[in-house]
Order: C-alpha cells, then structure tokens, then sequence
C-alpha cells in the first residue's frame, strides 16, 4: 500500500508538519537529505503511520497518485535543488507544495516552470513557529485552485481553528501565498516594535519593575489589544532564570532578523507603497545590532536624561495603550494596503476578509482586533486604506491625542520611541490636505527640469528658476 502525502525536509518545521498531518489521520512518508533526522524521528516513535525513506526515488514511489509532497527545508537554493531532485521520480499531475519561508518572485518562477511539465504547484506561506506547525498553523497557499482543491481536505484539517473556521483559504494564483506570509512578518516586525517601545515607556519612563509590567500586558490583553505577542510578552518579562534574574533584564539588546522583513519593505519601495513603520522597524532591528557604535554614541552625543515622572502613573498607562493601538492599526492599515497594490498588479484577486480570518489563529500576529478588519472588508471589499473605514477611522481620531501626548514626551526625555512616531507622522501626512511635496517638485524642476503640474491650470509646466 502506499501513502497519502509525503513531507521532505526533518528539520523542527518539517517534522512537526508531519506529526500534525499524521496525527490527523493520514499515512506519511517522510524524507530528510541527511538520514539522521529522519532516524530520530522515528526512534522517538511518533506516529504509526508515518514512514521514513533515505532515498528520494523510493520516497517518491511510496505515494499515492497523484502524489502530494510537501517541501519544507530551507528557503533558497535547498527548494531549487530539492524540486529538481523531485522531479526526475514524478509523473504528470503531481503536486509539491512549497511551504518554506520563499520568496514569492521565486514562487511564481518555480510555478512557471513546473506547471509547463504540467505538474501542479502551491507556494504556501505557513506561520505559527514549530508549536503552531505541530498543533495548527496558518496556512495561506498559493496557486492552480484545481490542484489546491485535492490539498484542501489536508490543511483544513491540519490548520488551526478559530471557533470552527480553519485558518486556511486560498489565496490566489502562484506567488499570493507566499506574498500575503512575507507582509504578515513584515506586520509582525512591526507589532513587536511597537510592543517593545511600549515596554520600553512602561519600564524607563514610568519606571514600573517586570511584575508591574506583567500585569499591564496581562490587563492590555483583556481588551483591545488582544493578541499573542501581548500574551507572550506579558510572559517574557516575569520568567527567571535558574539564578532566579528576570531573563529579560539579562538579553543583549541587539535584534536579529532573517530576512522576510526585508522583502516586504524591498517590495514595498517597488510598488510606491509607503509602509513606514513596518520599514522603521527593520531599521530599528539594524540599528539595535550596532551595539558597538551604540556604545560608543552613548559616551558621545548628548541628550535629555529622563526625568522623573510625576504624574497619575495609570492613567499614563492607558495613554501608552492607546498608542499602541493606534500603531497597531496603522501598521496593519499600511501591510493591508500592500496587499491589495500587489493583488491588483500581479492580478491575483486576494480576499483580505479571508485573510484577516485566517491571521485570527495559529500565526504569530494572532489578535482579537483582526474582527474590525474582516468587519470592515466584509463592509467593502475594495478599501484603499483601513483608516478610511469607519471604525478605523473613528478609534484612531479618538487615540491620536494620546498617542502624541506620549510621543512629545518621549522624545522630551531622550526615549527613542521610532515606530510610535512613525504612526503619528503617516496619520499627519495622510491626513494632510497639503504637503510640502510643492518645493520637492520646485526644486526637481529647478536643478533637474523635471516639471511640475499647477493647482490652478492644466498642463506640465518648466521653469527656467535662474531668471
Ligand atoms: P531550516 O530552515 O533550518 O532548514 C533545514 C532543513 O533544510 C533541513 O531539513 C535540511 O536538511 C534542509 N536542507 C538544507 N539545505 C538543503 C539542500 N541543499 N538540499 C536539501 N535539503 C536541504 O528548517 P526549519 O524547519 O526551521 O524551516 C523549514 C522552512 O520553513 C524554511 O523555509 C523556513 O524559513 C520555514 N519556516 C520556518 C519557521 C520557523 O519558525 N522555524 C516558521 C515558518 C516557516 P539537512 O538536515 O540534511 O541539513
């Protein structure tokens, strides 16, 4: 007899995708370059119906046709290699479905090029960590419906649940799936800045110790700012290490990346479409790294020191709170916007109701307020911005105030606050009838003649500004 799907690569993703799979009743066939892993698996007895192979060729012929593989090892060149690898043993109507961490230009090469020796190909975007692969991730797949159709039975039992909805929809044609993956971790870069600066304030500013702080995440969590990262971070500030110090205060403060940020805000730069605080908060993960020249800067330069706060320390707390918030929506207003630049430019047609719910579980940026983005997009399909709806549009009229009380007092006190400014500066320029973008084009046109259009004529006009 022969297996319902294969899973390639044993690393901590791979391996707990296949558990998943199998603990979902599924026979699996499993396959890793290098055998060690898959022998440890399978010491470890963890399922039954799993079924280890140490040659591809054998993998391959273990499957049921047409067969469905899922790849998931390192993003890069190890797919390339590993797809080519996989093809010498398929036959026509095969399916492989990448769900690595891909880029989704590569995405739509591969799918190109398979789909002409008519095998069928799914760029699928997973989140969740090894917990939510092994447990139920998001899952946002990406190419031939027909073929996405015999896989769906697959994820929708693997994925997580919200209520009784699985965190799995299709998203669209080829590279979609692994779009809408890469602006979900750019939007998480962007919740944990702003999250961290939050901390920030909370410790240096209002100068609350780590249980104090727990308690404001754990209260934050009960209201509209609900989500996993609140959850964690509400964890991450109380827990010891075995000399009983609060880990947190021990953890250099330089943050590593892996690059999926990067994409999101390279893509970004290539549609025109201003995703400022995901991109500060890159930048803020470059800067972080500098340690060095930091510490050299602090003996150097010079600012305010942070003065003592005087004030109602829990009222400030909420104004912290709305900040956050206020943020949070532009972050996923601009990640959102993204999206929709790019469905309409590579036609891909992408539901953002449907992937506002299937963010609702399993993937890092789970949150109680991804209701008011299903809300609104269920309200109108097509919005330029989320801050243009309604509720967006009221709640953040309504925080603002807070939110530059709080910036003002920060950069007052010398504490850098990148993300939570970056908010308040995208709010002001979006909502500015009239920007100083009149001199950036008189100066174009003044050392480049490079024209300009005029408010009160039609036309393109040039200046000769030197007479
Ligand atoms: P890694 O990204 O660390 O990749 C290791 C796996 O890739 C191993 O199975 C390894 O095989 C295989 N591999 C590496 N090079 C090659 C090659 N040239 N040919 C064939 N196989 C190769 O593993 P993870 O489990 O962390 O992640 C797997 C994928 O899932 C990645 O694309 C990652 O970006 C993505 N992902 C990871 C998440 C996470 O939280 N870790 C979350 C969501 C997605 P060998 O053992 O022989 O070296």
């Amino acid at each position: 007899f022969k297996q319902q799907i294969g899973v390639v690569g044993m690393a901590v993703m791979g391996r707990n995708l296949a558990i998943n799979i199998e603990r979902n009743g599924y026979t699996v066939s499993i396959f890793n370059r290098s055998k060690e892993k898959t022998i440890d698996i399978i010491k470890k007895n963890y399922g039954k119906k799993l079924f280890p192979f140490y040659s591809l060729k054998e993998f391959v012929e273990s499957l049921n046709k047409p067969r469905i593989i899922l790849i998931m090892v390192k993003a890069g060149k190890a797919t390339d290699s590993t797809i080519k690898e996989l093809t010498c043993y398929l036959n026509k109507g095969d399916i492989l479905i990448d769900c690595g961490n891909t880029f989704y230009k590569h995405t739509i090469i591969r799918n190109e090029e398979l789909s002409k020796k008519e095998f069928h190909f799914i760029g699928t975007g997973i989140s969740g960590g090894e917990e939510g692969a092994l447990k139920g991730p998001s899952i946002m797949p990406g190419g031939e419906k027909l073929a996405y159709k015999l896989v769906e039975p697959i994820f929708k039992k693997i994925a997580a649940y919200k209520g009784s909805e699985p965190c799995v929809t299709y998203i669209g044609p080829n590279g979609s799936g692994h779009y809408v993956k890469m602006v979900h971790n750019g939007i998480e870069y962007a919740d944990m800045q702003l999250i961290a600066e939050a901390y920030f304030l909370l410790k240096n500013f209002l100068r609350l110790n780590n249980q104090e702080i727990s308690l404001v995440f754990d209260e934050w969590n009960n209201g509209e700012l609900n989500s996993y990262l609140i959850e964690i971070t509400k964890n991450i500030v109380v827990k010891k290490d075995e000399c009983g110090h609060y880990l947190i205060d021990l953890i250099i403060d330089s943050a590593d990346n892996k690059g999926t940020g990067k994409w999101t805000c390279q893509d970004s730069l290539d549609f025109g479409e201003p995703i400022s605080i995901i991109a500060e908060s890159l930048f803020t993960r470059y800067l972080s790294s500098m340690k060095n020249q930091r510490m050299i800067a602090a003996k150097n330069l010079h600012g305010p020191c942070i003065n003592k706060f005087y004030g109602n320390k829990t009222k400030y707390i909420e104004k912290i709170r709305k900040s956050l918030y206020f943020s949070k929506i532009i972050a996923y207003a601009q990640g959102f916007s993204q999206m929709r630049t790019a469905s309409k430019y590579y036609k891909w047609n992408i539901n953002c109701a449907n992937i506002a719910k299937i963010f609702r579980a399993g993937c890092i940026i789970r949150a109680q307020f991804l209701e008011k983005i299903i809300e609104a997009y269920e309200n109108c399909k097509d919005i330029k911005n989320l801050l243009l709806t309604p509720y967006f549009r009221d709640i953040s009229s309504k925080y603002q105030k807070d939110a530059r009380d709080v910036i003002s007092n920060a950069i007052k006190n010398g504490i850098p606050v990148p993300t939570f400014s970056s908010a308040i500066t995208y709010y002001d320029s979006y909502r500015a009838s009239f920007l100083p973008a009149n001199l950036i084009q008189a100066q174009r046109d003044y050392f480049g003649s490079h024209t300009y259009r005029r408010i009160d004529k039609e036309g393109i006009f040039h200046t000769n500004w030197k007479n």
